[in-house]
């Protein structure tokens, strides 16, 4: 990739990205549709950033336990995510609570959206209170999946646990699904994250269907990076500053151009760009095991309310995405989360074995360990009050974007690549292409 990046010094592109994960290959796109020519500076090897997936003896292994939302607008219509095809955990969500494994409600769309009077028929067979749970659980899901986000944000803001403990539903059900679903989907096993993040998050589970993307995180990069003209993305080039008409490289010397987004993580950018705020981060580690045969072959994402181990969430995703592993291998992936993740993985895996064992019921001795990632600044936290749209535009030809500035998540990532380019185009007085169709849902 060098030679790219000595075609972007002799052609002098436009706009200089500097970042090649999803924020910065948003905006590269959106700028790139335009009309202007984009060069994306990416300082490790290969393009996605957090959305690394690595290839282990025929298994594509996620460095992050990624779950998407089927409902997420800007995931579905963003132009270069076009033939992204996305694979539901079919089966639900199941939660090992009090010792029992219930499976939980799922609204998947306001059109088949699970009434009350529905819940309460699929829960019949259930003890009359897990049905009682359920139906209003659900009713309280169907009234967020409705509520418009400008209601959501006039809700007094604190912090998602708080928040939790007061909205009048049963402990069973706060303790027994709603902290462990939210703790996976924030990354934030204490709930500290506001309640607004909170809720905007339970709002996409109640809206859409929890999903993976087909062959790996990595498929989101590798398909925005494709839609970029040939070159575009310049790897093994770390930027060591950055002004409005240049970025100086630290190998490649000082690159011309109109305008510079800096697109990368908070802790980067911040360093390229003094005065931004380093926020805290939750960690992470992603556990990845294959087994003679898998424990189960329900396409579902499985939580532990008890728990019982260091393990947040587990799936056999080898279930809801076949074509990540060698024919008739499974793979487990688990994901830990919080200060424990931090713990050497000899001894993760050791615990999560146990853990895992009794949420499959099955035995783990066997089991491999094929792939393990720790990151310690997985995700960036977001504490009451938190700014949904932190300034993407610092000066006129300077911007920045990247999930520190929206949300945590991918959604987050990809809407401030698209806030900074929009800001970056109504500065050189060009309109911006409209969204494509929705992805499908495989
Ligand atoms: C373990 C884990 C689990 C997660 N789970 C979920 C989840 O379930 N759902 C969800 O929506 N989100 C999840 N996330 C968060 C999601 O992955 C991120 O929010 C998103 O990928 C961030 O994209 P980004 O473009 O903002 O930043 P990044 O992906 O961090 O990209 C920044 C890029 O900039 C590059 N860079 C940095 N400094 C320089 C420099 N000086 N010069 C050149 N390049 C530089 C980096 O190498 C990197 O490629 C998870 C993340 C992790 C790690």
């Amino acid at each position: 990739m060098l030679s790219s990046a000595r075609r972007t010094k002799d052609q002098r592109a436009d706009v200089i990205v500097v970042g090649s994960g999803l924020a910065g290959l948003s905006a590269a796109h959106r700028i790139a549709e335009a009309g202007l020519s984009v060069a994306v500076l990416e300082a490790s090897g290969r393009p996605g950033g957090r959305m690394v997936t690595d290839q282990v003896d025929g298994f594509l292994l996620d460095r992050s336990g990624r779950l998407l939302t089927t409902g997420s607008m800007e995931l579905t219509r963003h132009a270069g995510l076009s033939s992204l095809v996305l694979r539901p955990f079919s089966a639900g969500v199941l939660v090992r609570s009090g010792g029992r494994s219930r499976r939980m409600p799922e609204l998947r769309s306001t059109r088949g959206a699970l009434t009350t009077v529905r819940a309460l028929a699929h829960a019949a067979r259930a003890p009359r209170s897990d049905a009682l749970d359920q139906a209003r659980l659900t009713a309280a899901l169907n009234r967020l999946a409705g509520t418009p986000t400008g209601r959501t944000l006039a809700r007094p803001e604190r912090s998602a646990a708080e928040a939790l403990s007061s909205r009048g539903l049963p402990a069973r059900t706060v303790d027994g699904f709603l902290r462990p679903l939210l703790a996976a989907l924030l990354g934030d096993p204490e709930l500290t994250t506001s309640s607004h993040c909170a809720d905007l998050a339970l709002r996409g589970y109640a809206r859409g269907r929890l999903c993976l993307p087909a062959g790996g995180a990595s498929a989101l990069p590798d398909l925005l990076a494709a839609a970029l003209p040939p070159d575009t993305v310049c790897t093994g080039v770390r930027a060591v500053s950055a002004a409005t008409t240049s970025v100086t490289t630290a190998d490649h010397g000082v690159l011309g151009c109109r305008a510079v987004v800096v697109a990368t993580d908070a802790r980067s950018a911040s360093e390229l760009l003094p005065g931004l705020r380093v926020p805290d981060f939750h960690p992470a580690t992603v556990l990845h095991h294959t087994a003679e045969a898998a424990p189960t072959e329900e396409p579902a994402l499985f939580l532990d309310a008890d728990r019982r181990g260091p393990v947040s969430h587990t799936a056999v995703v080898s279930a809801t995405d076949p074509s990540r592993t060698p024919p008739g291998r499974p793979l487990i992936t688990s994901t830990v989360l919080g200060p424990v993740s931090a713990e050497p993985i000899g001894v993760l895996d050791k615990a999560a074995r146990r853990q895992l064992a009794e949420l499959y019921g099955t035995c783990t001795e066997d089991w491999e360990l094929i792939g393990a990632h720790h990151d310690p600044e997985a995700v960036p936290a977001m504490p009451a009050p938190h700014d949904f749209q932190r300034p993407v535009r610092l000066l006129s030809g300077l911007y920045v974007c990247g999930d520190h500035r929206d949300t945590s998540s991918v959604e987050g990532a990809l809407i401030s690549g698209r806030r900074a380019a929009d800001a970056l185009l109504g500065d050189f007085g060009l309109a911006a292409a409209p969204s494509a169709p929705a992805a499908a849902a495989a």
